[in-house]
């Protein structure tokens, strides 16, 4: 069973997601039905600030990208989005970003690796990342004709503390990864948002740097 790669911790404790691609507090479960989700859930929404870095929870090849007003149907629902798949076939749709992800369609990517900051485009009524999980059996994260889920996959029980840890960073990732933060940081530039989580980001830009001199010439 392929599993997302596990963050820091490994763990996912009671409503609490740790892992990659954000951490906070899941506050819609798959398959739930709610005041947001008259029809059951077809991911996990997991709350955390805005411009909060998403990442890539394995390694695999960015296979749909989608820009906020666009028009498409899928980006009304999802906002700017990103899905990247696995080798294995695993597909992670990471949704509702600030802005256009700061990857594009074809590109590899490692489990880790900045995709976009987190926002509240699309469906949304707060800050926040669906991750929704699904396999080369239901490529377009189709819901069943009734709105059931069950062509879908719960991230939250697939991802296992027996994953393998995150690969120690190379000096090429973190070059790689102050380009994508340094394009987010463009890009809330450009809208003039300075005051949307440009903290958080500088403050990752920061350690990126820190981190890319401590690593020498690895
Ligand atoms: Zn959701």
């Amino acid at each position: 069973m392929p599993t997302l790669q596990a963050g820091v911790s490994g763990q996912n404790v009671g409503d609490q997601w740790n892992g990659y691609p954000v951490s906070g507090p899941i506050t819609s479960r798959f398959g739930i039905i709610d005041d947001a989700h008259p029809q059951p859930h077809s991911g996990n929404d997991v709350a955390c600030d805005a411009g909060t870095l998403v990442r890539a929870p394995f390694a695999g090849q960015v296979v749909l990208v989608s820009r906020f007003g666009d028009g498409v149907r899928w980006t009304e629902i999802f906002g700017n989005s990103a899905v990247i798949r696995g080798e294995d076939g695993m597909r992670c749709l990471t949704a509702h970003y600030q802005d256009p992800p700061a990857v594009t369609v074809g590109q590899s990517v490692q489990a880790g690796d900045v995709l976009g900051a987190a926002g509240s485009t699309g469906q949304s009524t707060g800050v926040h990342v669906h991750i929704g999980l699904s396999d080369d059996s239901n490529p377009n994260f189709s819901k069943d004709e009734d709105g059931g889920v069950t062509r879908l996959l719960d991230a939250m029980t697939h991802l296992s503390p027996l994953a393998p840890a995150a690969p120690t960073p190379t000096r090429r990732g973190y070059a790689s990864e102050l380009v994508a933060s340094a394009q987010i940081v463009a890009q809330m530039i450009e809208r003039d948002a300075l005051a949307i989580g440009v903290d958080a980001m500088l403050d990752h830009v920061i350690a990126t740097v820190g981190a890319l001199k401590a690593s020498g010439g690895g």
